[in-house]
């Protein structure tokens, strides 16, 4: 084969150029026909004759150059994904066939209720389905992400306090939270305090209880948290911030280790948000879109967000009426196509088929653990729950990193885990494998852990030069964020 061949693509790596590097003037991807009287329908200074720096392409090329550009994403639809903390599980293809019914995908937000009572009627019963598996009293499903949630959950909190006068000025949030629980406090006005977890990486309620006191709005707390591992004392801590008269938001992204088997309504959780998302099987990934309902028990229910639907008669409406709201969180009604996503997901599983599924996760989770703890170090001893924490302390020696690892798994054909987080565990790899993957696939991926660990000992620098087989080697992902290069020049 010539070089010119294999510089065009030559075998099934291809080595995409630029769109740009393709331009050939003249081509050209959509051919309009000339419009007459465009000098009187538009502004003279509005018109142009052609547009500078665009890319002259034909429309098969700019098919073939985003399709194979698609194809070197990885994807829970193409490999073993186990980003943990994102539950990245498999998404059904029957919920994609149910969201892109003509009916629901070609709704217009603004369409009059009684053209919408099918859609209306998803998201009532799907905010019920919520409520029953959380525990909770009324669920909201308009914030659009996890965070968004979180956001609207502490809102809600701030305006219970304020209506009872009570200016309370603190959050307490555990060391391993998600960065998103104090960023939503402190977009709230509340400082933040932070908790240590003990030895287990579990918050105990006597540390809770000499954190407490008036100035104490709420608690945010992750369950199971950020390092897999349930919060054994979560309803004496509860308890204690509710004699204090705080209030408890129970950062609901785990939910995946919940469902069908323990409720945070049972655990003295007031709000909690949910991650459709992670736990619902809608898609994510590449920025969205997500979706983060949050529910509530009693107490906070005036403070749901606006409009709700409520039923009238026959027909189901959108309302304004609860004076106490917080008000709209989101444009419209939030995302509905990841709610037809997760009621097909919830009706297809049913009850037993949750539990199953969170049953499934665990075991797999622990699987791994198991495996994989006689050669990487284990974060924090004992079982977990959805997902599990390894770091690179055993490489030490070998110069590997955990970031080496990840990389390497590239060449392995995995997506890597979560890496560096949660912050307070060095060099953390946090693998959640969730209930969608076989036994043959865990297999294999613990047996590309134990092969890089091996590769560290004899021959780290093949470790340090990867990823060697995908298209491109190891990016300087710093410099690619402090000084991106968004623009093509032609020079
Ligand atoms: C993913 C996640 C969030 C934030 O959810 P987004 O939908 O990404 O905004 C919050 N907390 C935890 C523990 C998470 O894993």
């Amino acid at each position: 084969m010539s070089d010119s061949m294999r510089d065009k693509q030559a075998g099934l790596l291809l080595d995409e150029p630029l769109i740009f590097e393709r331009s050939r003037s003249g081509q050209m991807g959509f051919d309009a026909p000339e419009l007459e009287e465009a000098d009187e329908l538009l502004p003279p200074e509005l018109l142009r004759d052609a547009i500078e720096g665009m890319p002259e392409v034909s429309e098969p090329e700019v098919v073939r150059h985003f399709l194979r550009l698609s194809q070197w994403n990885l994807s829970a639809a193409t490999t073993f994904y186990p980003l943990g903390s994102c539950t990245m599980k498999y998404n059904p293809i029957a919920n994609e066939a149910a969201a892109r019914m003509a009916g629901f995908a070609g709704l217009h937000p603004m369409a009059p209720d009684e053209l919408a009572q099918g859609a209306l009627e998803l998201m009532a019963e799907l905010q019920d389905m919520l409520a029953e598996v959380s525990g909770m009293d009324a669920v909201s499903l308009q914030p659009a992400a996890g965070a968004q949630g979180e956001l609207t959950g502490m809102k809600m909190v701030r305006a219970y306090h304020s209506d009872r006068g009570d200016a309370r000025r603190t959050v307490l949030i555990p060391a391993s939270a998600h960065g998103t629980n104090p960023a939503s406090a402190a977009l709230c006005g509340y400082e933040v305090q932070q908790l240590e977890g003990n030895a287990l990486g579990v918050v105990e309620a006597d540390a809770v209880r000499k954190a407490i006191g008036p100035h104490v709005a709420a608690l945010m707390i992750t369950n199971p948290n950020t390092l897999g591992i349930f919060e054994r004392e979560i309803a004496q801590v509860a308890e204690v911030v509710h004699q204090a008269g705080g209030l408890v938001y129970l950062d609901g992204a785990n939910f995946n280790a919940l469902m069908g088997v323990a409720k945070p309504g049972h655990m003295g959780a007031d709000v909690l948000q949910f991650n459709l998302h992670k736990t619902f099987s809608t898609p994510h990934g590449g920025g969205g879109p997500g979706a983060g309902p949050v529910g509530v028990r009693q107490v906070l229910a005036d403070y749901l967000p606006n409009p709700r639907i409520v039923r009238d008669g026959e027909v189901w409406r959108w309302s304004d009426a609860a004076p106490k709201s917080i008000g709209r969180v989101r444009s419209f009604h939030g995302n509905f196509g990841m709610f037809v996503r997760a009621y097909a997901f919830i009706q297809a599983l049913g009850g037993n088929g949750l539990m199953r599924a969170t049953q499934m996760a665990v075991l797999n989770a622990n699987y791994v653990r198991a495996r994989l703890e006689e050669i990487y170090h284990l974060a924090v001893p004992g079982l977990c729950m959805h997902e599990c924490v390894l770091t690179d302390k055993h490489l030490e020696p070998t110069g590997i990193s955990t970031l080496d690892v990840a990389k390497r798994l590239l060449d392995y054909g995995f997506y890597a885990p979560t890496i560096y987080f949660p912050l307070v565990v060095s060099g953390a790899l946090m693998i959640e494998p969730t209930e969608s993957e076989s036994l043959e696939t865990l297999d294999e991926f613990i047996a590309a852990m134990i092969a890089i660990s091996e590769e560290a000992a004899s021959d780290p620098n093949a470790i340090h030069a990867a990823p060697t087989l995908t298209p491109v080697g190891r990016l300087d992902e710093a410099r690619a964020a402090r000084k991106p290069v968004l623009r093509w020049k032609a020079d």
